[in-house]
């Protein structure tokens, strides 16, 4: 890594350290752009779905990816539960029961929450009963209390069961053999209530992809570090850190590296043990562009190299062992939006997540916009509902070198290459992003 600390302006490297041999083989200028859903399905189905599991405690797996079914062995609730403090009775015993025409039957026992009577309920009879306590066995519902008198022994009624007999019966949520939980799903907190309901505890998940982010740029420095002219602060490897952690990934940020090929095969080198290895900057084909001739160099198999999309032409993805390689463009929106577009599936699918990438949902644009035909675009938008339908708001800042508006970004709105007018009240392709 050569990050650099220096106040002085850099001094800019020669392209390459590569022989004139070398840099020959790099692929022309010429090739054609791969269309998106194309270069989506090829990252996509050189990737293996699911890496090994752990087993975590229930309350470490917040946020996880489940990785197999959760079988309920047990019946929740576990037997018929009163919903109220009451009387447990059988409903045809205080049938008619009123205030006027109270029904009067005989306590012969108490079960707070936590003990079982050991009675049964026969003719007469009736049991007081707390919320959360079994309903003793002969009793099919529960009066509340607020509709008794007790005195003594005796028990007057003054309702009846109605409509609700404030009785959960066993089983009513779940019963043995039930899926709890499905695989494949990402542990909510809703989730850890069901499988805590079925008593489980020890949790198989995903183990965390692990994510390399390196940024490559000689101009670039870390944040904290004063600015000499000429440089300016590493944008990528923060936000793809924090977009890798918002996926579920377990990142490491492995800084920055000048635009010399010897020091990011180095870098590179040290990476190879990871799932993945996040890249930005210098994939273009420009006389500093060392990204691609190195990854080739590595022995990184190119699976695709520039896609037909805006922002983000310059991608390049490739695979070496087990670890994915993304050459991702050194533009942060560029960047930014290829990882939406392409990382983020790739680690759900890493995760065995039972749908990999963003969920796409049809809003209508709310103002006219002209378009430059060429590549299908990917704009920065913000969804909001009016009263009656949803719709997406075109923002006015799509300069892909303008990074700050990404912040109030919720969704890409993706466009076919070939249109060049969006009119208001249209209805578009919108891309939720879960982290922006
Ligand atoms: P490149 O893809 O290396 O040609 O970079 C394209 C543009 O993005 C240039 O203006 C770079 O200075 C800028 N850039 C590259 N990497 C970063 C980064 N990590 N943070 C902020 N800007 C970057
Ligand atoms: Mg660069």
């Amino acid at each position: 890594m050569s990050q650099s600390t220096s106040h002085q302006i850099l001094k800019a490297p020669h392209p390459s350290d590569f022989s004139a041999e070398a840099r020959k083989t790099q692929p022309a200028f010429g090739r054609s752009l791969m269309e998106y859903p194309d270069a989506l399905s090829r990252c996509l189905s050189s990737v293996e779905a699911g890496l090994a599991t752990e087993v975590l405690p229930l309350e470490h797996s917040l946020g996880r990816v489940l990785r197999q079914d959760q079988i309920s062995d047990v019946h929740v609730p576990p037997w018929n539960r009163s919903m109220m403090d009451g009387y447990a009775v059988k409903s045809n015993e205080v049938r008619g029961a009123s205030a006027n025409h109270p029904v009067v039957l005989s306590q012969i026992d108490e079960v707070p929450a936590g003990r079982i009577s050991s009675k049964t309920i026969g003719p007469g009879q009736t049991v007081r009963i707390m919320t959360g306590a079994c309903v003793p066995e002969g009793a099919d519902a529960v009066i509340r209390l607020e509709n008794t008198q007790r005195t003594g022994d005796r028990v007057e009624f003054f309702e009846s069961v109605g409509e609700n007999p404030y009785v959960v019966p066993k089983g009513q949520d779940l019963s043995p053999g039930n899926v709890a939980a499905g695989a494949g799903n990402v542990i909510s907190p809703a989730m850890i209530g069901v499988l805590a309901a079925c008593g489980i505890c020890r949790i198989p998940v995903t183990l965390k992809p692990r994510v390399a982010i390196i940024s490559t740029g000689s101009e670039l420095v870390q944040p904290g570090i004063p600015i000499a002219p000429g440089q300016i602060y590493d944008i990528n490897s923060h936000a793809l850190y924090a977009l890798s952690l918002a996926a579920g990934a377990a990142p490491l940020n492995a800084g920055i590296v000048q635009d010399k090929a010897a020091d990011l095969l180095q870098m590179l080198n040290k990476h190879f043990d990871k799932d993945v290895i996040l890249l930005s900057g210098g994939v273009s084909v420009g006389d500093y562009d060392i990204v691609h001739e190195t990854l080739v160099r590595a022995g990184v198999e190119e699976i695709f190299w520039r896609v037909k999309i805006q922002p983000g032409k310059p991608l390049f993805f490739g695979k070496r062992g087990k670890t994915f390689l993304f050459g991702l463009p050194g533009n942060p929106v560029s960047s930014f939006v290829n990882f939406h577009l392409f990382v983020r599936p790739v680690i759900d699918k890493l995760l065995g997540k039972n749908s990999y990438g963003n969920e796409i949902i049809e809003a209508r644009v709310t103002d006219n916009r002209i378009l430059k035909p060429g590549r299908r675009k990917f704009l920065r938008g913000r969804l909001q509902w009016t009263q009656t339908r949803l719709e997406v708001e075109v923002l006015a800042e799509q300069r892909s070198s303008v990074f700050s508006p990404m912040q109030h970004t919720d969704v890409l709105i993706e466009v076919p290459g070939e249109v060049n007018l969006l009119r208001s009240g249209e209805v578009v392709r919108v891309h939720l992003l879960h982290a922006a």
